[in-house]
């Protein structure tokens, strides 16, 4: 029985525990509450669940060549996830990096769920797409369409005009982009070049028999050339060749990992 008129001793501490999360595993918070009363200690804890924090894959996707992966690894704990390839139509190739790297970093998708058609030839309108996805789709500044088979409601409008105003395409015609044309290899390389600031090829040795001095793509292949991000098709380079969905994203893959990174920043001339 509490005697009313007496005085207790009486005394209450809350004393917290915390487990930190990690990426996978939650953490926890203890509340324990301890009243000292009348010499008799009584405890009551609480306890609050922390969510795990998630990987960090500040770093994006990265590729290994040996291993013929991609993958991503976790700044906060080093845990390394593999990218999963999607399609059933693309398998241990050449081009099996490139397209799963573009897969991931959300380039491109699959012409639905499960298949990419590699080889499929691209349209004029996908490959500026493309281009502009790879810069991180910039607003174009253009407000006037210079083209007229080009449409507002183009899924490509956007990245036509930004490629537009930035030089890396004229157009087929004075006001004309043909978006539907398919787009030959000398032409998606001619595109690289453009949007790489029309870099002079450093090499005067031209590895390539079927491309003449006189061709209009004559210093963007040869560019391409010598930063790797073509190496032809083994008996040529093949400009006037149809350009394959397959080859276009490893012309964009080489670009970004060997030449636009190497780059960092200072090629602005995109931006
Ligand atoms: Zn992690």
């Amino acid at each position: 029985m509490i005697d009313e008129n007496k005085k207790y001793e009486k005394e209450c501490t809350i004393e917290m525990k915390v487990q930190n999360p990690t990426c996978t595993k939650k953490g926890q918070k203890d509340y324990t509450a301890s009243v000292l009363f009348n010499g008799e200690t009584f405890k009551d804890t609480i306890s609050e669940e922390i969510e795990a924090t998630g990987h960090d894959w500040n770093k994006g996707w990265k590729s290994d060549y040996l291993s013929n992966s991609i993958y991503r690894e976790c700044i906060l704990c080093g845990d390394r996830e593999t990218a999963k390839n999607p399609f059933t139509d693309v398998s241990d190739n050449a081009y099996y990096v490139p397209i799963v790297w573009a897969y991931h970093t959300k380039l491109t998708t699959g012409v639905n769920e499960n298949t990419f058609a590699g080889n499929r030839s691209c349209t004029r309108g996908q490959v500026v797409t493309f281009l502009w996805r790879i810069v991180g789709q910039p607003e174009p500044k253009m407000t006037k369409n210079p083209f007229k088979d080009v449409s507002e409601s183009s899924p490509f409008y956007k990245a036509i005009l930004w490629a537009s105003e930035n030089g890396i395409t004229t157009g087929t015609a004075k006001d004309k982009f043909s978006p539907s044309a398919t787009c030959t290899r000398g032409q998606v390389v001619t595109f690289l070049w453009r949007m790489a600031g029309k870099p002079e090829p450093k090499t005067t040795k031209n590895p390539f028999k079927d491309v003449s001095e006189s061709s209009p793509f004559y210093k963007a292949i040869l560019w391409a050339s010598e930063n790797e991000i073509t190496s032809g098709t083994g008996s040529g380079f093949k400009p006037s060749a149809t350009c394959t969905r397959a080859q276009v994203v490893t012309f964009l893959y080489r670009y970004d990992i060997d030449y636009l990174i190497n780059l960092s920043n200072s090629s602005a001339n995109f931006k």
